[in-house]
């Protein structure tokens, strides 16, 4: 039986772009391949039903990289990137590369793009590999901001490979893996600031007509060439601003924004060092790493931000200033209005809801909310959840009944802030239609997650995994995130 894996409709976009933009590179060989997740929602994305797909057929596709009928080889990716704001021209895809491109039956076209699957000219001295933890919790994080909304990458598979490995940030020798994301593009900012680096504007366009033929094809019709790359422009801006929003209301945190791992696509992806965030607090660091707390939870969003000047500065000679300026003042009302909606359809109040209430009411409800959760440490996840659970409709009447059991634990500071948000969340309510208040009840359950990974789970089911080889809490949690909603 031919393995429907490796005839998918694989096309060559990136490939024909010219040599310019990767490196062909060969996978390593590993001695063992255990299949530990298989994507079976994303391989419906690609018109497969599960049952047509062995598990043999995977891990020739995503463990060895058997050729597949795209017709070239695997390409590791050029591209530079600053990191922690200094820009190093010695990246690339050290450990990865592209499989392949599919078309999917939504007619887009996507990566297979690996981690772990060995060295390439950009590996710098490293090993090329993926640690089976490292895999494990991409896994989660793609899995669990995919049923939050997020606009993100996915895991379509993660098969571990047998081999020993050293690391610092993990006790050695650790497990080894190799990952398959499937993407929108691995084309990050970093692409196009190495060709600024390295002064090729014509590598710049080529990439630029790319990019929007692929990815924004909507914008294929506006004639003037200037006037489409700044609507391009805008349109990433919008992108960007919306997934931060998307990141800040799940209450995650990336970690690690470089612009290397800010893709042309505006979807989030690599997940290294992530977290959930428990407790909230702004200042929230996730990278052990990052001493200065320069990407915190509440340094996101001006990070991007500066992350998409720094596309801007890239792009200029290419894309006329008027049309980066336009795009780059888009970004910060576009966050606050994702922001606002996402914060409060968390509280129940849905944009269409949204419309009873005034801005100010609007803004001010969203004010005390966080500064609530700021001022009485409570956990981020754990406030929206008891909210769903405890949620009645006679909450839109009597302010006193709305979380009556959490006020009557906390203490006398905490139990006098809590009583001054639930008299403004009242208001709002109050304000609603009385046939509404149900659709309050729906959007919380609809919304907020019962279980996020938090780091506490993670390492959790890491314990039987290391102990036991007993993978069963690992595909507990996974189920968990996968489906974290009351409905
Ligand atoms: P990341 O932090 O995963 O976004 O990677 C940053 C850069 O380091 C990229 O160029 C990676 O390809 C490279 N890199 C990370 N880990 C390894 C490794 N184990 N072997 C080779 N290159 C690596
Ligand atoms: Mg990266």
């Amino acid at each position: 039986m031919p393995n429907p894996l490796l005839s998918l409709p694989y096309e060559s976009a990136l490939a024909d772009l010219g040599d310019e933009y990767y490196d062909a590179v060969s996978p390593a060989a590993f001695p063992k391949h255990v299949l530990r997740f298989r994507n079976d929602d994303v391989l419906r994305q690609l018109g497969l039903s599960p049952n047509e797909v062995s598990d043999r057929n995977w891990i020739e596709a995503f463990g060895q990289f058997q050729s597949n009928t795209s017709g070239h080889p695997a390409l590791a990716l050029r591209y530079h990137g600053y990191q922690f704001r200094s820009y190093n021209p010695f990246l690339g895809d050290g450990r990865g590369f592209l499989y392949g491109q599919v078309r999917a039956t939504n007619g887009k076209l996507y990566d297979f793009g690996t981690k772990g699957s060995g060295p390439t000219p950009y590996s710098r001295g490293g090993d090329g590999r993926l640690t089976l933890k490292g895999g494990v919790r991409e896994v989660l994080a793609s899995e669990a901001l995919h049923a939050l909304g997020v606009n993100t990458s996915r895991t379509l598979s993660l098969i571990e490979t047998g081999e020993a490995l050293q690391r610092g940030d993990e006790p050695s020798p650790t497990r080894s893996s190799v990952m398959v994301r499937f993407s929108h593009s691995h084309i990050r900012f970093g692409t196009f600031e190495r060709l600024s680096y390295l002064k090729q504007p014509d590598l710049i366009s080529r990439l630029l007509n790319h990019v929007i033929t692929i990815y924004y094809p909507h914008l294929l019709s506006i004639e003037d060439e200037q006037t489409r790359y700044a609507h391009w422009f805008t349109d990433l801006s919008e992108r960007l601003a919306t997934l931060v929003a998307q990141w800040m209301t799940a209450g995650f945190c990336h970690a690690v924004l470089n612009t290397d791992n800010m893709s042309i696509t505006g979807e989030s992806f690599d997940y290294g060092p992530f977290a959930f965030m428990d407790e909230y607090d702004p200042r929230f660091t996730a990278a052990y790493f990052d001493y200065s707390g320069l990407y915190s939870y509440g340094n996101q969003p001006g990070a991007c931000y500066w992350n998409l000047e720094k596309l801007a500065v890239a792009l200029a000679g290419i894309v006329e200033p008027a049309g980066l300026e336009a795009g780059l003042a888009q970004y910060q009302p576009t966050y606050s209005q994702v922001f606002c909606d996402r914060t409060l359809t968390k509280l129940g109040i849905s944009p269409q809801l949204a419309t009873h209430l005034p801005a100010g009411q609007q803004r001010e409800l969203i004010a005390s909310t966080l500064n609530l959760l700021e001022q009485t440490h409570v956990s981020y996840p754990d406030f929206f959840s008891t909210l769903t659970q405890q949620f009645e409709p006679n909450w839109q009447t009597d302010p006193t009944l709305i979380l009556s059991a959490t006020l009557e634990n906390s203490d006398a500071e905490a139990a006098s802030l809590l009583d001054q948000w639930r008299q403004r969340y009242q208001i709002c309510l109050s304000q609603l239609p009385p046939d509404q208040i149900q659709t309050v009840q729906a959007c919380l359950r609809s919304t907020n997650p019962m279980t996020v990974p938090l780091r506490p789970q993670i390492e959790a089911i890491w314990a039987p995994i290391t102990e036991d080889d007993n993978w069963q809490p690992f595909y507990d949690l996974l189920k968990k995130v996968q489906h974290p909603t009351l409905v």
